[in-house]
């Protein structure tokens, strides 16, 4: 494993297109976009890494796949009259489906459906007592209780935010909301800031690669059939409309971030992290994503096959 993640990283190292960093969040802006990093878990307790493994990003987007488990876990199956479960086939951040939908987003892992979850989540709490929910949850999975939230990022992504505040009061506008819109956008902002390095994030991943059970305690985060539900919904809609080409190139149920971060589970092996902040036009790491191509072909580990 050390071998085929030592080849994977100098490989990446000598790619000359490293795709571009975000700039619509001015933080991630400011973020080198030649750094590369993989970890992988396994249920085991081994942890592998190439690259820079220690350095926090922000997972954004990878978030979700937190917030949606601590809302199943919370509401059970009643979370789906306010979300989808079909990839949208429209960037991260569309607002045309919503309409048609009547302000119902097709799935959790686009930005209106986070948002969605996040207004679930609030449901008589403080967005200070759900942030602290979701990043104990976080802390719990990863057993490290450093993580956070980067309150710079938090704070650009809420000046920044015009795009994310229309789809939320679009959706308000269909009367679905439970809580004031400020609060919902606070929320999402905050859980999409938190900052995490490959190791802490692939080690958090492991419960979805291990029929929902959390290897390192033997404590079962969520049924072995929950586990496979999310990692469905992650292989058909984790990257947005490029989830096919994801799942043609790499073949493992994905979640990534802008901030060029991608959680990937080969289920039953492994629970691997990437992280390059250079994007391709998706909004996807690039070599984040060239890396788990190299990393499954290497490994034969695809869902649908060697
Ligand atoms: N916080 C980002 C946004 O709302 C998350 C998007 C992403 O990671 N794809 O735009």
């Amino acid at each position: 494993m050390q071998t085929i993640l030592d080849e994977i990283a100098q490989q990446m190292a000598q790619t000359l297109d490293k795709g571009e960093v975000a700039t619509y969040i001015p933080q991630l802006a400011q973020v080198d976009p030649n750094q590369f990093a993989i970890s992988v878990a396994l249920p085991s307790g081994e942890m592998f890494s190439a690259g820079c493994a220690d350095k926090h990003f922000s997972i954004q987007s990878i978030s979700k796949v937190f917030t949606l488990t601590v809302a199943l876990g919370r509401l059970g199956e009643s979370i789906w009259s306010r979300v989808g479960k079909e990839p949208s086939g429209d960037p991260f951040n569309s607002i045309v489906q919503l309409e048609h939908e009547q302000g119902k987003p097709c799935n959790p892992f686009i930005n209106a459906g986070a948002i969605a979850i996040a207004d679930l989540l609030l449901q008589g709490h403080q967005p200070k007592e759900t942030l602290a929910e979701i990043i104990q949850f976080i802390r719990f999975l990863a057993d490290d209780d450093s993580i956070a939230i980067d309150e710079k990022v938090a704070r650009s992504e809420i000046e920044t935010g015009a795009r994310n505040a229309s789809l939320a009061y679009f959706m308000a506008s269909f009367g679905h909301f439970q809580n004031p819109v400020d609060a919902v956008l606070g929320t999402y902002f905050h859980h999409c800031s938190i900052a995490m390095n490959t190791q802490q994030l692939s080690r958090a991943g492991l419960f979805l690669a291990n029929n929902g059970i959390n290897p390192a305690s033997g404590y079962p985060i969520v049924s072995a059939e929950r586990a496979k539900r999310i990692n469905s919904l992650m292989l058909l809609c984790g990257h947005y409309d490029g989830s096919g080409e994801f799942a043609f190139r790499v073949g493992l149920p994905g979640k990534s971030g802008v901030g060029g971060g991608i959680l990937a589970i080969a289920p039953g092996k492994a629970s691997i992290a990437v992280w390059s902040p250079g994007l391709d036009v998706i909004g996807n790491s690039k070599l984040g994503t060239q890396a788990l191509e190299l990393f499954a072909a290497k490994t034969g580990w695809s869902v649908f096959g060697e």
